[in-house]
């Protein structure tokens, strides 16, 4: 029965998908399983016997170390997460990640066993963690993937409405809080319905990303934000840059769309043009973002009135 029992035990360690050394009280290594000869590639007569340590010098001083301690003299398990103790075992799937180093990921539970007649011992399992570390990282990459893809323009690569809206916002509680200028440019594309009528929707949106492209490699700050506000109209929010400097960038974005040289038969300056419009607040200015919207928005429309191509600051916000 004893014998049954014995055999019973040492079939299931060798069964077992995970690793089980035992050491006794002086760290010499009773147990080495069949797991362990597995990716370690190390029989178990070479193991059993030899110090811990000196099979594993590396391992000296790290938390397992602590943690075999722990266990033979007082009697504590730990759990050593993957997450803490990247990988502390020289363990290899295959041969292939042998040779490119790759170690297996490990999970590692340290505990105390009492076994009759011989004093107190320590067993170290250890398991594969790779897959579930791989699916999280995976999960992790395309979390950021949807992230950036909530917040950026499909079409033109450039932030999207609901990024200008957090961008403002914060950039706005920003000025008041510092008192610094703030400046928005709403940039609105000239005759873009004739655009479309004549050169078919496709070729539209091909001067949107042109026009999109040309605007945003303007921008040299990191803080300086493009967005797609609608259909043919962008918005710049430029913090720290005051009325003066924000009508220079902004007649410099206006003359560098006329500079891509796209022809437009439908408009009277036979090329795609845009009109802008600058709102610039003071953080000292009773402003909201609808409020500094919509002045960028009446700015525009004066420049539109005014004849289309050109720049308008709105008059009653003072730089
Ligand atoms: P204005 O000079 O006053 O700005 O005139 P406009 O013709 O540019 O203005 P309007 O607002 O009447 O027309 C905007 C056009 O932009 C209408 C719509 O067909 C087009 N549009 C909006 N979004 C897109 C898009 O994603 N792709 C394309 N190709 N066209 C778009
Ligand atoms: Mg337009
Ligand atoms: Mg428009």
């Amino acid at each position: 029965m004893e014998a049954n029992r014995t055999g019973l035990l040492e079939g299931v360690l060798a069964a077992v998908n995970l690793g089980a050394i035992v050491v006794d009280s002086d760290c010499r290594i009773v147990l080495w399983n069949r797991w362990m000869e597995r990716y370690t590639g190390v029989m178990a007569d070479e193991t059993v016997g030899r110090d811990f340590f000196s099979l594993y010098p590396d391992l000296r001083g790290k938390r397992i170390d602590s943690a075999i301690v722990q266990a033979l003299r007082s009697n504590f398990p730990s759990v050593l997460s993957q997450t803490l103790n990247k990988s502390p075992f020289p363990l290899y799937a295959d041969a292939a990640a042998r040779s490119r180093d790759e170690r297996m990921q490990q999970a590692l539970a340290v505990t105390p066993v009492e076994v009759a007649g011989a004093g107190r011992h320590c067993l170290i399992q250890i398991s594969d963690v790779s897959i579930a570390v791989g699916r999280e990282k995976l999960l992790r990459d395309q979390a950021m993937v949807l992230r950036s893809q909530t917040f950026s323009d499909g079409l033109t690569g450039i932030a999207n409405r609901r990024h200008f809206d957090v961008a403002i916002d914060k950039e706005l509680r920003r000025a008041k809080r510092y008192g610094n200028h703030l400046s928005l440019l709403m940039i609105d594309i000239d005759h873009f319905k004739p655009y479309n009528d004549h050169y078919g929707h496709q070729q539209g949106d091909q001067c949107l990303i042109q026009v999109a492209g040309a605007l945003s490699a303007m921008l040299q700050r990191s803080t300086d934000l493009l967005a797609r506000y609608g259909g043919e109209e962008f918005a710049i929010v430029l913090p720290d840059t005051d009325g003066a400097a924000a009508y220079m960038l902004a007649e410099t974005m206006r003359t560098r769309v006329i500079a891509l040289d796209l022809p437009h038969e439908k408009s009277p300056d036979s090329l795609v043009t845009v009109s802008v419009g600058i709102a610039t607040m003071c953080g000292a200015d009773q402003y909201d973002v609808p409020g500094l919207i919509n002045a960028a928005d009446r700015a525009l429309y004066a420049a539109k009135h005014a004849g289309r191509n050109c720049v308008q600051a709105h008059a009653t916000i003072v730089a």
